[in-house]
């Protein structure tokens, strides 16, 4: 909690300051070197604040989002994913300080607002999108528990009740109390395999029904929409069908949700899919091999950081997460993401 205010104050008040200063620019110049390739990570750009009751950190303005693009065509060389693959495996190098941009989990917002502004600025995106239940107008799972809890007129509710492994913890659902407790049923629910999950999900959805009207709810693009995506020159990508932790899962599930997710999203399009984004980042050695032999050329990480070109591992490619911020917190955030190679760093 105190870390979150101090964070936010330093949003608000010290970045813009020490951005004047010259400090993050300088930082940036000795921070990537021309041979960096900075691969950012979107998941929602909205209008309305109130779109993103909890704000944990997946939602990004339209206007920052406006900011972020025209400091990016200023500061570095947007180019696509994989454009970017195509000419690392021809032998040829990037353009100097490459940079991609990536939305993971295919919300309805990516098309109708984030379009228009990439469009704008010419910079071209990849959009990674599970593939499970595409049309039937049911939210991504955590968005489920999200609406659920946000929605809901009970105070209080017990997680071991729906099967979470949180024994005789009680969670306050008061006004001030929601956010840390979808936080903590979120976090307990990354650590279950899938089926579990959707089983628990359910669960949680009937103990905290009925909804309260009004609430918003994140919205998923429908297949058609995604195709209307690759149509517009977006570059379409895989991340699972059910979007499960696939360090959890067995071998043949690994398998099956890199493939099936695959298939779906190039009968979709009428084109090769050639990237995969691990489910919330959650990977090791088996998944980066099984990415490899599902047919993909690259999949991208959520490790934060910035790679370099000359020594990359194509599976493990690392994200620096974009906050909702404008430009000059942003150069903060950019700046003090670890260069990859570089020593393994706690810092998230
Ligand atoms: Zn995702």
């Amino acid at each position: 909690m105190i870390a979150d205010r101090a964070k936010s104050l330093l949003k608000r008040f010290a970045s813009p300051v020490l951005d004047q200063l010259g400090l993050y620019d300088r930082q940036l110049r000795q921070h990537l070197s021309a041979s960096s390739w900075t691969i950012v990570m979107y998941h929602r750009v909205i209008d309305d604040v109130a779109m993103d009751p909890f704000g944990l950190g997946m939602c990004v303005t339209r206007r920052h989002f406006d900011e972020q693009l025209r400091y990016f065509n200023q500061y570095f060389s947007p180019i696509g994913l994989s454009a970017a693959v195509d000419r690392l495996s021809r032998g040829e190098s990037l353009p100097d300080r490459a940079l991609s941009v990536t939305f993971d989990d295919g919300y309805l917002d990516n098309l109708t607002t984030a379009l228009p502004v990439l469009r704008q600025h010419g910079v071209p995106a990849a959009l990674f999108v599970p593939t499970g239940g595409l049309d039937d107008d049911e939210p991504l799972w955590w968005d489920r528990v999200i609406s659920a809890v946000a929605s809901t007129s009970r105070r209080e509710f017990v997680p071991g009740e729906v099967g979470l492994p949180l024994a005789e913890e009680r969670l306050s659902l008061g006004r001030w109390q929601r956010k840390a407790a979808v936080e903590r049923l979120l976090d307990s629910l990354w650590t279950l395999p899938i089926e579990q999950v959707l089983a628990i999900v359910s669960r949680i959805e009937q103990q905290l029904a009925p909804a309260r009207p009004g609430v918003p709810v994140a919205r998923r693009m429908t297949s058609s929409q995604v195709r209307q995506m690759h149509l517009a020159g977006v570059e379409i990508g895989a991340h699972s069908v059910r979007h499960p932790n696939l360090t959890l899962e067995s071998p043949a599930v690994v398998r099956e949700e890199m493939q099936a997710s695959r298939a779906v999203l190039e009968n979709l399009c009428d084109a090769p899919i050639n990237g995969f984004a691990y489910p919330a980042g959650w990977k090791n050695a088996d998944a980066e091999a099984a990415a490899a032999e599902a047919g993909f050329r690259y999949a991208v990480a959520t490790t934060r950081g910035v790679n370099d070109r000359n020594a990359l591992n194509l599976f493990s490619l690392a994200r620096v997460g974009m906050p909702d911020t404008r430009v000059s917190d942003l150069k903060r955030a950019l700046s003090t993401a670890r260069q990859i190679p570089g020593p393994e760093s706690a810092s998230s």
